[in-house]
């Protein structure tokens, strides 16, 4: 009898295998980003059939075999079933499912990418926080927990606090506007979009899909972030070519 270990996580991503199995990969806070193997879990009557769905969140009991973690058994806690019927909600969620599992890796604790990922899930289907906001916060959050992000306090020149500035796309940083150097690629970043952007990344997270800004602001935060991305997260997105094009889908070239 192999030793069964318990894991409390999600399921970031599922992959039909053969004729009625499953791979899973898991983001889980006591054994990392790990691969299962998820059997009979195509089966219509399998117990594994929901459990194994992508943004499933409970606990998984695994054993460890040579190559892979077998799926054994699990119990869920959130289902995140609003997903089903939301099609640019589970194309948001697919991307940031793929921002983690690019950040994550096996025998590390990722309760902090696990408990954002939570949080960000349910902002998707809460209607008061637009979904376009909810993915610029997610990204500059999961980048803070990685250890790299733009710089939206101080000045790089001058080192004084800021409320608004202008930030260097390619330097990650923000300048005040009394500080001159050489003609960088910037955002103008009025106080409205700089606050969010520091609150996103310091208020506790069950406080970060508290609010809503203009579309002005909007636009300057989403700026930052996305040159952001650019510059500290070294990979194109599959999730997020899906995204894009339902989002041409939605509003045509005006
Ligand atoms: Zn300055």
């Amino acid at each position: 009898m192999k030793d069964i270990i318990e894991a409390a996580g999600m399921v970031l991503s599922a992959m039909p295998v053969g004729e009625y199995d499953k791979r899973v990969v898991l983001l889980t806070k006591q054994l990392g980003r790990i691969t299962a193997f998820a059997r009979g879990a195509r089966r219509q009557n399998s117990p594994l059939l929901a459990s194994t769905r992508p943004f499933t969140f409970g606990t998984f009991s695994l054993y460890a075999g040579r190559n892979s973690y077998t799926l054994q058994n699990a119990e869920i806690t959130e289902y995140f079933e609003g997903m089903g019927t939301d099609l640019e909600a589970v194309a948001y969620g697919c991307y940031f499912a793929e921002i983690a599992e690019y950040y994550t890796r096996e025998g590390v604790d990722e309760s902090q990418m696990l408990n954002l990922l939570y949080v960000s899930l349910k902002a998707l289907l809460t209607a008061s926080i637009p979904n376009p906001l909810v993915r610029r916060i997610y990204e500059l959050r999961a980048m803070v927990i990685n250890g790299e992000y733009p710089q939206v306090f101080q000045c790089m020149e001058c080192g004084k606090n800021l409320t608004s500035g202008k930030y260097r796309k390619q330097q990650g940083g923000m300048i005040c506007l009394e500080c001159r150097g050489k003609d960088y690629n910037t955002v103008l970043v009025h106080d409205a979009a700089l606050y969010a952007l520091q609150y996103v990344v310091t208020v506790p997270l069950q406080k970060l899909y508290c609010f809503t800004l203009r579309s002005d602001a909007f636009q300057e935060m989403e700026q930052v972030v996305e040159a952001g991305v650019n510059r500290f997260i070294d990979k194109k997105f599959h999730s997020l070519k899906v995204l894009e094009a339902l989002q041409i889908d939605k509003n045509p070239v005006k």
